[in-house]
């Protein structure tokens, strides 16, 4: 389908599309990407007066270091973000997750921090960013405040930016030397996760000394696996120490059933996918 006609913005600097939102308020929406704004127009889910284009936006691109963060522009696409070294370096489990978003071209055109804002509970990036503990910088017409992941993301396709704010970065503690593994489970290539695992660990001396796991899709929003994290600190790195913590990875989650599979299987799915993520972050 032909989405409903709007008019369109693309303004150069962020405060003059917090402007161009203020002005147009509940008739207005942002894009970014459009890989998932698009198909939610053309199906007429969504139909906005105003379209506001960050994508002139130069300042919301781009991956910098900042001493023991590293920052990860909004707009910067999935495939810059995939190939960044900073990234690689301090933030593998981000390099590895982008690794199996989509295709090439969705890489190429969808951002960072669109994908993030969109918050599908799908979506391959959020359990590694709550995994790593990353935070998110939102700006509005008050200022700019810093939002932690594990504040960010309310419900299903909800985070914490307001209807007037936008998000124009997010910082990611630096986790250099952490082994990372993203285990994402599909039927056919290219899916969307029925189930994934984002597993980062520091093994020192053979011991699994700190470890922290994000899951996708088994709830409304990106989990962490705080018992399994709890379980695997201090354990040896071995294949049956590690079954036994992945044991616990469906407490506290709420997933759902659809034609992929129903919860209970998908709980069993999350126990064996964060073995083999732990595993392969471990290099065990
Ligand atoms: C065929 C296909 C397959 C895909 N497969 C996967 C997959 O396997 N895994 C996966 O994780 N994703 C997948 N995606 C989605 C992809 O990751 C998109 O890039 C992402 O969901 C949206 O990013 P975008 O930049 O295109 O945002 P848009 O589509 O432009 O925007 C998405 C939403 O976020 C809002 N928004 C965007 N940027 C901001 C901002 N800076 N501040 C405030 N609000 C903002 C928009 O208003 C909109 O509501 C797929 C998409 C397609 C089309």
């Amino acid at each position: 389908m032909i989405p409903a006609q709007f008019d369109y913005v693309a303004p150069a600097s962020v405060e003059d599309a917090l402007a161009a939102l203020a002005e147009h308020g509940d008739d207005a929406k942002i894009i970014a990407g459009g890989q998932s704004l698009l198909p939610v127009l053309r199906m007429r889910l969504n139909a906005p007066e105003w379209i506001i284009d960050l994508g002139r936006i130069e300042s919301l691109r781009g991956v910098r270091d900042d001493g023991d963060s590293i920052v990860i522009g909004a707009m910067t696409p999935h495939s810059v973000v995939g190939s960044d070294p900073l990234v690689a370096e301090h933030a593998t489990l981000i390099t590895r997750a982008v690794e199996h978003l989509a295709d090439a071209q969705v890489r190429h055109r969808g951002t960072f921090g669109g994908a993030l804002a969109h918050a599908d509970p799908a979506g391959d990036l959020g359990a590694p960013v709550r995994a790593l503990g990353a935070s998110f910088v939102i700006q509005g017409p008050g200022g700019t405040r810093t939002v932690s992941a594990d504040d960010f993301f309310v419900d299903l396709f909800e985070t914490a930016i307001g209807d007037d704010e936008i998000l124009t970065e997010v910082r990611v503690p630096k986790h250099t030397g952490w082994g990372a593994h993203y285990e994402k489970f599909v039927r056919v290539a290219h899916q969307w996760p029925i189930v994934a695992v984002a597993a980062t660990v520091r093994v020192e001396g053979g011991t699994i000394a700190e470890a922290r796991i994000g899951l996708t899709n088994m709830g409304s929003t990106p989990l962490r696996a705080a018992a399994v994290e709890a379980a695997l600190a201090g354990q040896p790195a071995t294949e049956a120490a590690v079954r036994a913590a992945a044991a616990h990875a469906a407490e506290g989650t709420h997933p759902p059933s659809d034609l992929n599979g129903d919860a209970d299987y998908r709980r069993h799915l999350a126990t064996v996918i964060t073995r083999r993520a732990v595993l392969a972050a471990a290099g065990a």
